[in-house]
């Protein structure tokens, strides 16, 4: 079946992400904008991993992957995304032991907050999360592939927090595809130029909700399974439309 997935999209707990953006509002947008696959994918934290399931459930038509952006030590953005959001707490909990202990200022990087799908505020995650983790790239891929997820390289193309400047080269690497931001694309560049022998995607990078189902990935797979994304999202000749 061929269905429309973002799979890089921010929720209220990312600091620079607007508050607006709680889980359950995330998955009503996307419903109405046409997306089968979402991914809420926050620096360095999956605490919203469980509202996204319940809010997805409710909305419907919807389904859902869990992970997180991790800032690597290299300070490289990576996706990681896995099919149950147990798994993605679980990378969560062992990323937030990894960040520096630098205390969040809410009034000065922003909010960051994890909620129920009723937009209740459960709680606030007290150190930074816009910061690296004390992880390289190659240990968090492995570690992700250990754990049964996909590890996805972010906007590839950015001079900030971007594989390829941070590295100096694209590195050789069991990358599940390469994200290329919509900005690169939109300019009309050739994205074979840049990923190499890796397949690519993009994603809305979304903040705000405003930007949900403002990048459509047409992704032909057997099911929402791990295991059917893996083998197409590997695959080369992903159609990715803007609006
Ligand atoms: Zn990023
Ligand atoms: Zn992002």
């Amino acid at each position: 079946m061929l269905f429309k997935a973002d799979l890089h999209i921010h929720s209220c707990l990312s600091p620079c992400a607007s508050l607006e953006m709680s889980p359950s509002a995330i998955a009503e947008k996307a419903k109405s904008a046409g997306l089968d696959l979402i991914a809420i994918t926050d620096h360095n934290s999956a605490l919203n991993a469980p509202a996204l399931r319940d809010a997805c459930v409710r909305t419907g038509g919807i389904h859902a992957l869990f992970g997180m952006e991790v800032t690597t030590a290299e300070e490289i953005h990576c996706l990681a995304l896995f099919d149950h959001p147990d798994k993605a707490l679980e990378l969560g909990e062992y990323i937030y032991s990894l960040l520096p202990e630098v205390k969040n200022k809410a009034d000065k990087y922003g909010d960051q907050v994890y909620v129920d799908a009723d937009e209740n505020i459960l709680g606030e995650v007290e150190k930074f999360l816009g910061v690296a983790a004390d992880i390289s790239y190659e240990r968090l891929g492995n570690t992700v592939h250990e754990r049964g997820g996909l590890f996805i390289p972010a906007h590839i193309d950015r001079e900030i927090f971007g594989l390829i400047h941070q590295v100096g080269y694209l590195p050789d690497f069991p990358f599940d595809a390469v994200e290329i931001s919509r900005h690169y694309l939109k300019r009309g560049y050739d994205p074979n130029a840049i990923s190499g022998k890796y397949s690519y995607l993009s994603s809305s990078d979304s903040h705000y909700l405003d930007g949900v189902g403002s990048v459509i990935n047409y992704i032909e797979a057997e099911d929402f399974s791990i295991e059917a994304l893996r083998a197409a999202i590997s695959k080369k000749g992903i159609v990715t439309e803007f609006k």
